[in-house]
């Protein structure tokens, strides 16, 4: 069954229009993450989903029920900010308590309720604490709880873990994919850290501008991207571009030289026409690079700039010939600043991409 269904969704301020006409479906009990960059329209459209933001075209779905004209508190979503909007002045059960004792539930009800969501986040020794006596991920962690309570059909995740510092983020991460697993629910998570949205999505919807780039699982994106916007957003550290031009063009195939490699000219299998002269951008992953003389495929003569050191491996940037920025993932050794080094790329590991951005090989 289709657990969110958004068919042409539009959004304007007055004059100003963010989102673009915005098709996307998320199955029941599946886990979306919206990435992209800032302003890009993420939490607009989640907050369209959430009743928050009136729609100003198209039509919206929770499970085959258009909801797009409903209020937001008859919609069976919850909601959890960056912010936790907690109640200061409550307790962490009542703030977990809050909507079932507006809506008048039985107190044996609430009860039962609030204990199941604290034992599943692990806050059942802090419910007679305040917002004010916990940590940050303690206190997200009720903002969590207080959506469990409401057992909604769809949760819809703000930028949650923004406000934690990055050791708590990755353990608030990983207790929100266990929630998932535990509870099984469709949920909606907006994030600009496409770490998130690669460890947490079973889908990945990639925005730009108010437009979807492209739709797929992780893995998916990082191995197929369409784009090169995409390509170069999925990843991190993000692929490496480089330009190049076709000096020969057949059918399904083209010859193509990097500007940054003259005289080692590769053919390329094709999947849409190019036209010879034309320039593409080459993209290649940190990962995908050899650091080694006289390797398997391309050789590109660089210059080191420095290393970001993270243990086992380390992230080398280099400068080509023609000044374009490159990073490469390096195991054993560490080239030295201005050091001259030679970097091996494989063609089977290049992704081509036109003029305009569009995957052509
Ligand atoms: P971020 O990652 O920075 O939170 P986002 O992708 O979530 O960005 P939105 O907050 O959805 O982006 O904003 C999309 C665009 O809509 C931005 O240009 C923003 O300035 C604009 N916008 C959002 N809310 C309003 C509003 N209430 N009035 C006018 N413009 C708005």
């Amino acid at each position: 069954m289709s657990g969110i269904k958004l068919t042409d969704v539009r959004k304007s301020f007055g004059s100003f229009s963010v989102i673009h006409g915005v098709d996307i479906e998320i199955n029941q009990g599946e886990f979306a993450v919206f990435v992209g960059p800032s302003g890009c329209g993420k939490s607009t459209l989640l907050r369209m989903i959430a009743g928050l933001e009136e729609t100003s075209g198209g039509q919206i779905s929770i499970e085959n029920e258009d909801v797009t004209h409903r209020e937001a508190s008859k919609r069976g979503v919850a909601m959890v900010f960056q912010s936790y909007a907690l109640y200061p002045h409550l307790s962490v059960f009542e703030n977990m308590a809050f909507s079932l004792s507006i809506a008048k539930r039985p107190k044996a009800e609430i009860q039962e309720k609030v204990k199941a969501a604290a034992d599943i986040l692990r806050l059942g020794d802090y419910l007679q604490h305040k917002p004010s006596q916990l940590s940050g991920g303690q206190r997200q962690r009720v903002a969590i709880g207080r959506a469990i309570v409401r057992e909604p059909r769809v949760f819809l995740f703000d930028e949650p873990l923004s406000n934690l510092d990055a050791e708590l983020r990755v353990k608030m991460r990983m207790e929100i994919a266990r929630l998932h697993r535990q509870i099984g629910a469709t949920m909606v998570y907006v994030t600009h850290d496409q770490v998130e949205a690669m460890t947490l999505a079973d889908k990945i919807v990639v925005l730009k501008e108010g437009i979807v780039q492209q739709v797929g699982a992780p893995l998916e994106l990082y191995r197929d991207p369409q784009k090169m916007f995409v390509a170069g957003f999925i990843g991190s550290p993000g692929m490496n571009f480089l330009k190049g031009k076709v000096i020969g063009a057949g059918q399904g195939s083209a010859r193509v030289e990097l500007d940054d490699a003259p005289g080692q000219a590769f053919e390329l299998s094709t999947r849409t026409p190019v036209a010879e002269g034309a320039t593409i951008n080459i993209g290649v992953r940190p990962e995908h690079i050899g650091l080694s003389n006289g390797g398997a495929g391309l050789t590109l003569p660089v210059t080191a700039e420095f290393t970001e050191e993270l243990g086992g491996t380390g992230y080398l940037h280099v400068l080509t010939a023609t000044n374009a920025e490159m990073t490469v993932e390096c195991r054993e050794s560490r080239p030295q600043p201005k050091e001259k080094i030679s970097l091996s790329l494989r063609v089977p590991e290049m992704l081509a991409f036109d003029a305009e951005g569009r995957r052509i090989s």
